[in-house]
């Protein structure tokens, strides 16, 4: 991507896009017009992301063209973006990326494992905010495999079946 190319995707996203943060701390970008070879031009220099039909609504003449992307690779256009923005989205895009900045600090922020009472911080996941064992050993302690593995060859016995 040139300069050149990148200030005109600053300026038609600073005229015709949005910058969202989704309910899972993700950014997502979104264009959408009418004029398709504009839409498609962006979508091509931007790399990524498709050009989908919108749904006609009732009270539009003419059809939708949607470009979107979310996630990290949205934070890596909008940051490529961001120097040519203006005022109002270039401080929309710091005020998410910082959001979820404060969410995967909070999310992979030192615990304790209440099984074995490692001290251990999670990587950074979709679900690492609810993290509470170090490991998957920890979660399932060796004592309740261990019971479950009995239970389960016993029931095998039972049933006429060869345990290995
Ligand atoms: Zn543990």
């Amino acid at each position: 991507m040139t300069s050149e190319e990148r200030a005109w995707m600053a300026g038609l996203f600073e005229g015709e896009g949005c910058f969202t943060m989704r309910r899972n701390h993700t950014l997502r970008m979104e264009i959408a017009m009418t004029d398709r070879d504009v839409v498609e031009r962006f979508a091509k220099l931007a790399g990524v992301g498709n050009v989908n039909s919108l749904d006609k609504r009732v009270h539009q003449r003419k059809e939708q063209w949607r470009w979107s992307i979310s996630g990290e690779k949205a934070i890596a256009l909008a940051l490529e973006l961001r120097p040519w923005l203006g005022t109002r989205r270039g401080a929309r895009v710091d005020e998410i990326l910082a959001a979820r900045e404060a969410h995967v600090l909070e999310a992979t922020r030192l615990r304790v494992c209440p099984t074995c009472g490692k001290e251990f911080r999670p990587t950074w996941n979709k679900v690492s905010l609810r993290k509470v064992f170090c490991s998957k050993a920890c979660a399932w302690p060796q004592e309740k495999h261990t019971a479950y593995k009995r239970e389960w060859r016993e029931g095998r016995r039972k049933q006429g079946l060869t345990v290995t």
